[in-house]
């Protein structure tokens, strides 16, 4: 114990980058910009603190100060409260103060970490919802986080060893990302319920153990939603959406599971991963990318787990076309959402409605109806689980590799092509130009000589070729009184 503290307090606190934004130069005493809000997330192992602000900041490098204390400053920068102090009880935060400084017209950001936690300043530009902001993203150190995964690892073993299925549920969105909302309809709070719901039916049932990728209202990057369940060799994996359209009369559950299209991008994403040799240093979740694989060989892979995860979106679409009888299905489909793309474990998306649909949100904002449609998750993904379903490989997807592969090919051939008839043009304009070139000297070489002729005299000579007579005897190292044959050749100096 006093070994780990000890080990935790050598680890400096790391800054990983302050990314500047391109804000306009202003007059040194011009305020540019304003702080109108300062929100809070926190999950279990990170939190972000956000400025929002009226346009895009100025910001200063973040300052380690002696006592663990990190500082920047926002240049031309005002915030209405003056000094305001945030004490908090926060694993990663312990405190924050923000500060106007008068005499630089600034805002002064100070916040005081536990040793070990892992910061990270940077500046994101607005967006149609939300303001310039600064974000400053903490992480609990990086030791702690080992132990928790180990501690993980261990719980899974043991449930492998009873037979336990693994099942992660994926409320979408959260925190900073609301997600879609409408007929007062949010959607990251609404698949947060759901997401709780769906775990109590399937922790009822000793067969199972289910895992929220969240369990509050913060956020998690698409990446790491399913590294979560592969790091806990999830059995299937189940994300919770609700749909939006701006064509109010479209509505309906939807089941998706990966697309041939997405799954191509993440086979070349992968391959190009492994030829550059990432490292996944910022990744906490260990890799689970065998870096022996070549293309064909992750290709199959995906195949493999297609052939699974249709079956899971076929039985769960059943269970929750059967729900309730207001709430028609749209059926299976397939899109390459980033949380589909697992090589691990069957995946899919399950979108219950559409929140602009005033039918549809009505349905959903019943508690009844959810509970419901909980249980028809745990009754879909129960039924596949516990159903022997054979291997087997997506056929169309090997097929739509086949065919990208030589549609690949094809464009790689028509570009190549293209390059040589290029290179042969530019080859052969090169020639032209040369022998042009070639024949004006040899044209410009013939005009400038002379052939004497007989009954030509200097004069005639000068006279025919249109230059003075002094330049042609010059030209020809000749005096007025020179003589000059039949046959001799002469120089005609340039007019
Ligand atoms: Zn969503």
């Amino acid at each position: 114990m006093i070994k780990t503290e000890l080990l935790t307090k050598k680890i400096v606190l790391i800054l990983f980058f302050v990314c500047f934004s391109v804000a306009n130069t202003v007059c040194l005493a011009e305020i540019n910009t304003r702080i109108t809000d300062i929100r809070f997330w926190q999950s279990p192992e990170e939190a972000q603190i956000v400025l929002d602000l009226t346009k895009p900041p100025k910001v200063s490098e973040v300052n380690l100060i002696k006592d663990g204390s990190l500082n920047f400053n926002i240049k031309n920068c005002s915030f209405r409260p003056g000094r305001q102090r945030y004490p908090l009880q926060n694993p990663f935060l312990e405190v924050l103060t923000v500060q106007e400084v008068d005499k630089d017209m600034s805002v002064n950001v100070n916040f005081k970490t536990p040793t070990g936690v892992q910061a990270k300043t940077f500046v994101l530009p607005a967006n149609e919802r939300k303001s310039d902001r600064i974000v400053i993203f903490l992480r609990e150190p990086a030791a702690k986080q080992k132990q928790k995964r180990d501690a993980e690892l261990a719980e899974v073993k043991q449930l492998k060893s009873e037979n336990v299925k693994i099942v992660v549920i994926d409320p979408g969105h959260g925190g900073e990302d609301p997600g879609t909302s409408g007929h007062g309809i949010i959607e990251k709070n609404h698949v947060m319920a759901m997401g709780k719901l769906v775990k109590a039916y399937f922790d009822r049932d000793k067969k199972f153990k289910a895992v929220l990728t969240r369990d509050g209202d913060y956020i998690i990057p698409l990446d790491r939603r399913r590294q979560i369940a592969e790091h806990l060799g999830a059995d299937a994996f189940v994300s919770l959406h609700y749909n939006y359209n701006n064509t109010k009369s479209i509505r309906g559950i939807e089941v998706y599971y990966e697309s041939p299209k997405g799954a191509v991008g993440e086979a070349e994403r992968l391959v190009a991963e492994i030829e550059n040799k990432v490292d996944f240093a910022d990744s906490q979740m260990p890799s689970t990318i065998d870096t022996a694989l070549s293309k064909k060989e992750l290709i199959e892979k995906q195949a493999k787990i297609m052939y699974k995860s249709k079956f899971l979106a076929e039985k769960t679409e059943i269970k929750l076309a059967n729900t309730i009888q207001e709430l028609p299905s749209r059926g299976v489909k397939r899109a390459g959402f980033k949380v589909l793309h697992s090589l691990a474990m069957p995946s899919i998306l399950v979108e219950f409605g559409y929140v602009s649909n005033s039918k549809d949100a009505s349905i959903l904002k019943n508690n009844i109806n959810r509970s419901k449609l909980a249980q028809s998750i745990y009754a879909g993904v129960s039924d596949f689980l516990l159903s022997e379903i054979e291997d087997g490989i997506d056929e169309g997807y090997i097929a739509y590799c086949v065919h990208a592969d030589a549609k690949k090919a094809a464009a790689e051939k028509a570009e190549r092509l293209r390059k040589e008839r290029a290179a042969k043009k530019a080859k052969l304009k090169k020639q032209q130009d040369e022998l042009r070139k070639k024949n004006e000297l040899l044209r410009k070489k013939a005009a400038s000589l002379y052939k004497v002729k007989s009954g030509d005299t200097l004069s005639k000579i000068a006279s025919k070729k249109r230059v003075s007579l002094n330049s042609l005897l010059k030209a020809n190292a000749l005096k007025l009184n020179s003589i000059i044959k039949i046959g001799q050749i002469l120089n005609i100096p340039e007019k």
